[in-house]
């Protein structure tokens, strides 16, 4: 599946993850093998409840209570501490959510330099990619509008933005679509697409709608806690 020599962005071996619901153990994660090669978009498939956000989270380092391997740019995350996880996290990944969380006190342009300037960027550097962005994205004219005077569509536009700001080697995306009706759905993923493959950047994306999944790389699925 991988070219040999090119390192992979994501790989997971063997990885597991159960929860205690109302005393009962449930093995939401039960061996999952993935291996992601740079540039590659990769759809994650599987109806409501199999595991897609538990395992974008572990790729997401923020959470623990996994087995197996994580490996980010090939750097083993059960290896690293808490601040080489954030570093990592802060390196090479780049998040996108269902509901944007974007910070409603802050304009558009201010919610894509933040995240800039938490990875030490200089702020003209920051505004500039920023903008760029957020014009590539057909939100020139809305730099200055706070989400809450953005339509659905344009403030998760916002969110891919503020997701790539850091060129991030792999794209996490939960669902990115999955608020916005479906002519919408489909005019943003077509734009995150595009703008993640110009970048070069990787992606996980999860979904649960086949049918964009057949627009990506590669489609892998979730069934019973392992991937087919
Ligand atoms: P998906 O994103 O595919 O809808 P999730 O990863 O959100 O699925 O959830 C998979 C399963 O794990 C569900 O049964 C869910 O209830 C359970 N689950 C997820 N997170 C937790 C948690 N923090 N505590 C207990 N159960 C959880
Ligand atoms: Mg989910």
């Amino acid at each position: 599946m991988n070219s040999p020599g090119v390192k992979p962005v994501v790989e997971l071996k063997r990885l597991t993850r159960s929860f205690e619901q109302g005393g009962e153990r449930i093995d939401v994660l039960r061996g999952v093998d993935l291996a992601i090669r740079p540039g590659e978009i990769v759809a994650l498939l599987g109806p409501s409840g199999s595991g897609k956000s538990t395992l974008l989270q572990a790729v997401g380092l923020l959470e623990g209570g996994f087995g197996g391997e994580i490996m980010i740019a090939g750097h083993s995350a059960e290896k690293s501490n808490s601040h080489a996880r954030t570093v990592l996290r802060r390196e090479h990944l780049g998040f996108i959510y269902q509901f944007h969380h974007l910070l409603p006190d802050f304009n558009a342009l201010e919610n894509v330099v933040l995240p800039q300037l938490v990875a030490d960027r200089p702020r003209a550097e920051a505004e500039a990619r920023a903008e760029e962005l957020l014009v590539a994205l057909g939100l020139g004219h809305r730099l200055e509008h706070r989400p809450s005077q953005l339509s659905g569509g344009e403030q998760q536009r916002v969110a891919v933005a503020r997701g790539l700001a850091n060129k991030p080697d792999l794209v996490l995306a939960d669902e990115p679509t999955g608020n916005l009706d479906e002519a919408t759905a489909d005019r943003v993923l077509g734009e995150f697409l595009s703008l993640v493959r110009g970048e070069g950047s990787a992606a996980l994306i999860a979904t649960h709608n086949e049918r964009l999944a057949q627009k990506m790389d590669r489609v892998v699925r979730l069934h019973e806690g392992v991937l087919e």
